[in-house]
């Protein structure tokens, strides 16, 4: 695709239009783009313009921002306050609401917080300050949770002994099961993350087809590779079948980065993680094997939270279950901005209600 001229592109992308209208004629059909890149992706491109009316998108829980819970959030917050303590996160973390504070007022208010790009610059961070315990904020899918266990084990091989994670590692296959396990649900098809696939492989999402007959494809994230992936979902949908393909065989092996899961498992095991307005979800997160646990933030540093209190009207977990779209929470665009988030999906770049507000022009806003 990336040999492709701009009239390849144009042409393809016509042919995939045309055919996405002609196989759903008049059938309703609902299909969920599981990640926050292919929301953003979606928008910008304009394809849901493209689309027929009866052909909808609608985003799921892959942002890992979003799928935070406040708890979590507290509990980083708490550790801030603690002047013994430096806190190492990604950016997207600091303006996300916890029950009563952020990380950015804690900052603001002389809290030791530090911004990184990656997790290895904990490292240098800790053997700067021998006197303090550096917490890596650990949040993030299966994309970026073996970097977290490589760091971890580089912890281990320099002897470095005052570097923690806070882990909110999350696995996308769990929430997906308890997506399609749940009454009611409405999804046709899913649109599944590429960069989460890259390392996962194809194996665990066979239980979609096996277990839940849903179409599903691991898609890419140029707007060709989208309007493609809905084509082929829509192709199934027509046929009466439900498979798993890979339109981003490309970068995706069927076999995912053997290495990198390897990585992960060597540190980490699965674990019951809690998901934002979602809830605790079985062996859907990920938790540190008893010989590195001595890297484990609370299974080490004591830490007290207020009760954890949701923010009032906020319908995050409606929207990371694709029950709701941005615009009918009451809150949105109102109280709820990127300027002032009042929940986590206002805030990342990749959440939903961020996205909607930045780019969420055109017939689905009435
Ligand atoms: Fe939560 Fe704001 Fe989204 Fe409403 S608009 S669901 S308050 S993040």
């Amino acid at each position: 695709m990336l040999m492709m001229t701009n009239e390849q592109i144009k042409q393809a992308a016509d042919f995939f239009t045309k055919e996405i209208n002609r196989l759903s004629g008049q059938q309703s059909i609902r299909l969920m783009e599981v990640c926050g890149t292919h929301t953003v992706a979606i928008f910008k491109a304009g394809i849901r313009q493209l689309l027929p009316q009866n052909v909808e998108l609608v985003s799921g829980p892959g942002c890992p921002v979003c799928v935070t819970p406040n708890e979590y959030l507290d509990t980083a917050i708490a550790y801030s306050k603690n002047p013994e303590i430096i806190i190492t996160t990604f950016g997207d973390m600091l303006k996300v609401p916890g029950s009563s504070s952020t990380l950015a007022a804690e900052k603001a208010a002389g809290a030791d917080i530090r911004i990184l790009y990656s997790p290895l610059e904990s490292l240098d961070i800790a053997k700067k300050n021998p006197n303090k315990k550096v917490i890596f904020l650990a949040v993030g899918f299966e994309t970026t949770a073996p970097l977290a266990a490589a760091t971890i084990l580089m912890a281990k091989e320099a002897g470095i002994t005052n570097f923690y994670v806070l882990s909110a590692h999350k696995l996308v296959p769990p929430a997906l099961r308890a997506l399609l396990g749940t009454e009611n649900r409405h999804v046709d098809g899913l649109l599944l993350p590429g960069h989460v696939s890259a390392m996962i492989g194809l194996k665990p999402y066979e239980f979609l087809v096996d277990q839940f007959n849903t179409p599903a494809v691991v898609a890419g994230f140029e707007p060709l590779d989208i309007l493609q992936s809905i084509y082929l979902l829509v192709r199934q949908i027509h046929a009466g079948v439900a498979k798993l393909e890979n339109q981003y065989s490309r970068i995706v092996p069927d076999a995912g980065n053997e290495v990198a899961c390897q990585t992960l498992y060597k540190v980490y095991e699965d674990a019951d993680t809690a998901w934002r307005g979602i809830g605790h979800l079985a062996g859907s997160g990920l938790a540190l094997r008893e010989e590195y646990r001595a890297f484990d933030a609370q299974s080490n540093i004591p830490v007290v939270i207020e009760k954890t209190k949701e923010h009032a009207g906020c319908q995050c977990g409606q929207v990371l279950q694709g029950n709701l779209l941005p615009t009918a929470c009451p809150l949105f665009g109102k109280t709820c901005s990127p300027e002032h988030p009042v929940g986590s999906c206002m805030v990342s770049v990749e959440g939903t209600c961020a996205a909607w507000y930045k780019y969420g022009s055109g017939r689905w806003q009435g």
